[in-house]
Formats: C-alpha cells, sequence, structure tokens
C-alpha cells in the first residue's frame, strides 16, 4: 500500500451526474481506498475512473488530504452560498469515492478534523457513507452533528451473508456492520442499510425483517445495473462480481431481481431503490 500525505486545495465537490439528485456537493477526505483488495474493491466503480487511478492499482494506494478540514473552513461559506443560489440545500454526501473510515483514518483523522469543522460550521444535510463499523469511533461528534444538521448514515451491507463464494473478505463483518447502525439508531440517527451493490439473497424476507426490528429506519436496493453509473452495468461486468452472484442465483444478475427483492423489503420497512433512495426518497406497502 502506498500511502502518500497531499495538500488539497479545494475538498467541496460540486455534485454532477447521478449524485446532483442527492446533494449539492460530495467529500471526499482520501484519493483512493484502503478496502480495495477487499470484496466491495472487486467491482467498485472507482477503479474505472482515470482521474482517480492515475495508472496505479486500485486499493493499492490512498492519497491523505491532510489539510482537508483548514479547507473545509476556508471554503464551506462560498460552497453554501453557491448551493442557495441554485435553490438546493447545502448537502454533502461523505464520500462518494473512497470510504472515509478506512485503515488510514485511524492513523491520519482526516475524516474526524472533518466532522469538527462541521460542527462549527455544519451542512444543511449530511450523509455518511461507509463500510465499516469504524464510524462508531466518532460517534460522539456524529451525534453531535446530528442536531446541528439533516443527517443520515448509509452503512453499506450487500446482503445477508458476510461473502461470496470466491470473493475476498469484506471490509468489515456483517455482523459489525449491523451493530454499528443498531447503535446510531439507538440513539436517534436516521440510519440506512444499502445493499448497494444488491448480492444475492439468502432470506429476503428474515433479513429485512432483522433490519427493521433492530431500528434500522430504511434500505436501498442499488442493482449494479444502473448502480455502477451505466445503463446496462458495462463496468461492472467487467469484473469478477456477475459471475460470482450468478453461480449463487442466476436471477441475481438481472435488474428485475433488484425490483422483486424491494417489494419483498416493503413489507418491513422504508426502500429507496437506487439514486431515489440515495436522495432520501423511500416509500413502503
Ligand atoms: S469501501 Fe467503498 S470506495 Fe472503498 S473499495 Fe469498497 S466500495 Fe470502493
Amino acid at each position: 500500500m502506498i500511502i502518500k500525505e497531499i495538500h488539497c486545495r479545494s475538498i467541496l465537490t460540486r455534485a454532477g451526474g447521478y449524485l446532483a439528485q442527492v446533494v449539492s456537493h460530495s467529500l471526499n477526505p482520501y484519493i483512493g481506498c484502503g478496502f480495495g483488495r477487499s470484496s466491495c474493491g472487486v467491482a467498485c466503480y472507482v477503479q474505472f475512473n482515470p482521474w482517480i487511478m492515475q495508472s496505479r492499482e486500485w486499493g493499492r494506494f490512498v492519497d491523505v488530504k491532510v489539510n482537508a478540514d483548514e479547507v473545509y473552513r476556508e471554503t464551506a461559506s462560498a460552497e453554501r452560498a453557491w448551493a442557495k443560489k441554485r435553490g438546493i440545500p447545502f448537502s454533502i454526501f461523505l464520500s462518494s469515492s473512497t470510504d472515509p473510515w478506512q485503515p488510514a483514518e485511524q492513523k491520519y483523522h482526516v475524516t474526524k478534523k472533518l466532522l469538527f469543522a462541521m460542527i462549527d460550521d455544519p451542512p444543511d444535510v449530511l450523509i455518511l457513507q461507509t463500510h465499516t463499523d469504524r464510524i462508531v469511533d466518532d460517534a460522539e461528534y456524529i451525534l453531535k452533528l446530528s442536531r446541528l444538521c439533516n443527517l443520515r448514515i448509509h452503512i453499506s451491507i450487500e446482503g445477508d451473508r458476510d461473502s461470496l463464494p470466491g470473493l475476498p473478505p469484506p471490509p468489515c463483518s456483517l455482523d459489525k456492520r449491523l451493530q454499528a447502525l443498531v447503535l446510531f439508531s439507538k440513539q436517534g440517527i436516521a440510519t440506512v442499510a444499502c445493499l448497494s451493490p444488491l448480492y444475492p439473497l439468502r432470506n429476503p424476507d428474515l433479513f429485512f425483517q432483522l433490519l427493521a426490528s433492530e431500528g434500522v429506519g430504511a434500505v436501498i436496493l442499488d442493482h449494479f445495473i444502473l448502480g455502477d453509473g451505466t445503463e446496462d452495468g458495462n463496468r461492472t461486468l467487467k469484473t469478477e462480481l456477475p459471475k460470482v452472484m450468478a453461480e449463487v442465483n442466476k436471477e441475481s444478475i438481472l435488474l428485475s431481481y433488484r425490483d422483486r427483492m424491494a417489494n419483498i423489503a416493503r413489507n418491513y420497512l422504508p426502500v429507496g431503490v437506487s439514486s431515489d433512495g440515495f436522495a432520501g426518497k423511500f416509500t413502503r406497502n
């Protein structure tokens, strides 16, 4: 793993593409991801971004934006004004192309310092998205921020099994990720389990019932088709993931599987499908 400390000139990126329907800005404390060699890294869409990759190997590099909090403090007002001018809330997705609580965070605390900066100058909406229970390390500050802005925690839980045969281990066990969701739910924070990308489920009824009974606020179901930024899942089809999924359940590689699972999930808790879900638009039966 090559870890490099860098100084960024900007930290709040004005959202484009599908993310523009979700938030006004994305915020990535790191470039690259220390979880890139784990199960989620296999089909992670970030590896198809040449600007981020710079001919490097996915999961083998992390650039640490050591001054991210200072730049946030310097630029938040102007970016808030930019959003206001467009009639949209100053809303931040942390993070769209890295994991804010990846292993490097334990040494560099870039995300933690950003949360401090946001406590001093909060956005209107903050979505925290992660694949690991290390988010609980910052529970105290997240709770503070949840009283200052509209905050939602998204934890990626692709399905009801820890791993799929043929994939490397996940960045964090399913059980720990679930526990993190439960912890925040109990504190009254809005929590969302992100099945993104949706893996084949062993027992959908039991799984969605469990999430609902544990107090998880909602689920997002996002298939790799559409979910990877292409109409037909073209990027993901270049990876091992569809083959691995099909070996478990052939139907799971079709978009209709997402809709069938969403219908089941709606019997138990609010459901958001693809970008609607990330934007906080949920429906239930
Ligand atoms: S944690 Fe997120 S950004 Fe990192 S490899 Fe997994 S999916 Fe990609």
